[in-house]
């Protein structure tokens, strides 16, 4: 059966004092967040499937998001839950579960609802945590030696006072991969890029096949942003990585949604998508699996791709195969880092 919500796209209405939004569940993230930003609200649910699924598809999925650092996953968003089901024995279908702020008992039918994939009936409405539009947010890039280091760095990061946004950090072969496709430069950016970074990599000693592309995203008022930068900033330089500013960081916001998309015409020439290990203190990271001179096997996909090289954020992961990685030379064509890890 195909069930068209389309029309159940709107923020009904929003509660200032509990910062509770009730939400029609055919709302696709776009169309929400602008009808939320309109009142200076954010979800700040997206995953990378943002552009084209909706609210109810979300909380259906049990999704998670590239600000699930901050925001939670959705499971910590949905606060209140409307959802249609056959009506039986005269009795009307409709389940409410009421947006309390919490509750000590259990089971949740809340968290049953959550992930259902509408095997419990329709999910018509959600009443989501909504939450004021930040003064401030940046997106920071860094670059790391080696994974070791990048995979310490984040580490580091999560267990100190630090509270960013998002936390990701590409491999190797993502790196590459995104250096590969980066967008073309030109001018000082081009000569900054191509030229001058790599050579003070490689006076640090670092091999530019190892190095390792990290997106560290901060949000909040001006004085909390900073103090931010500066306590990761000094985490980064004690694993030996270094910041490259926020210009990486404004494309991979600009471009973060496109990527996912490239997977299907990617996994047709040959790179492979792989799934994360298991969460390691609530956070979900994986090694690339790549680098195998094998023939193509069937690629690994999930339905609710997550995780990047190393993403707080589960975000899905593309990369590329030994036979499709840059050639020994990709750092020193280009140095600027495109918005696809
Ligand atoms: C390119 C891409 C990137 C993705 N990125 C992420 C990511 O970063 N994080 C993540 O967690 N997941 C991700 N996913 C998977 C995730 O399942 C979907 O992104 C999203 O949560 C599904 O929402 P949708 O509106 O598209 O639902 P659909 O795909 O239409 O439906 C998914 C399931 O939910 C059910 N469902 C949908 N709406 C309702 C409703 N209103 N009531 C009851 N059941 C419903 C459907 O029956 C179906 O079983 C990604 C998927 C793709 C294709």
């Amino acid at each position: 059966m195909s069930l068209d919500m389309g029309r159940m796209n709107s923020v009904i209405d929003i509660d200032a004092d509990s910062g509770l939004a009730r939400i029609q569940a055919g709302a696709l993230g776009p169309h929400l967040e602008a009808q939320l930003a309109a009142q200076g609200w954010t979800i700040g649910h997206f995953p990378d499937s943002f552009t084209h699924s909706t609210i109810g598809g979300w909380a259906a999925t049990r999704s998670s998001g590239m600000q699930s650092d901050k925001y939670g996953d959705i499971a910590q968003i949905v606060r209140g839950i409307r959802v249609v089901r056959p009506s039986r024995d005269g009795r009307d279908g409709v389940l409410v579960i009421p947006a309390i702020p919490s509750a000590s008992t259990g089971p949740s039918v809340r968290e049953m609802i959550v992930g259902s994939e509408g095997r419990l009936g329709v999910i018509t409405e959600i009443t989501a945590q909504v939450h004021r539009v930040a003064e401030v947010r940046e997106i920071q890039a860094y670059f790391f030696p080696t994974w070791e280091a990048g995979i310490k760095a984040m580490q580091t990061i999560s267990e100190s006072d630090a509270s960013p946004i998002i936390t990701r950090v590409s491999d190797a072969r993502e790196t590459g991969f995104s250096m590969a496709t980066s967008k073309e430069r030109h001018g000082m950016d081009a000569l900054l890029a191509g030229k001058v970074l790599p050579a003070l990599m490689k006076s640090k000693g670092w091999n530019l096949d190892e190095i390792c592309l990290s997106f560290i995203g901060f949000e909040g008022g001006a004085a909390h942003v900073t103090r931010q930068k500066k306590l990761v900033g000094a985490i980064v330089k004690q694993h030996g990585g270094m910041g490259v500013g926020t210009g990486p960081g404004v494309l991979y916001d600009q471009k973060k949604f496109d990527t996912p998309y490239l997977r299907d015409f990617l996994l047709d020439r040959g790179p492979r998508a792989t799934s994360p290990r298991p969460p390691r203190r609530g956070r979900s990271c994986c090694r690339s699996t790549t680098g195998s001179s094998r023939p193509p096997t069937a690629p690994t996909t999930r339905s609710a791709p997550r995780g990047g090289s190393c993403a707080t954020s589960r975000t899905p992961t593309i990369r590329a195969r030994a036979s499709t990685s840059p050639s020994p030379s990709w750092a020193e064509r280009t140095c600027s880092p495109s918005t696809t890890s």
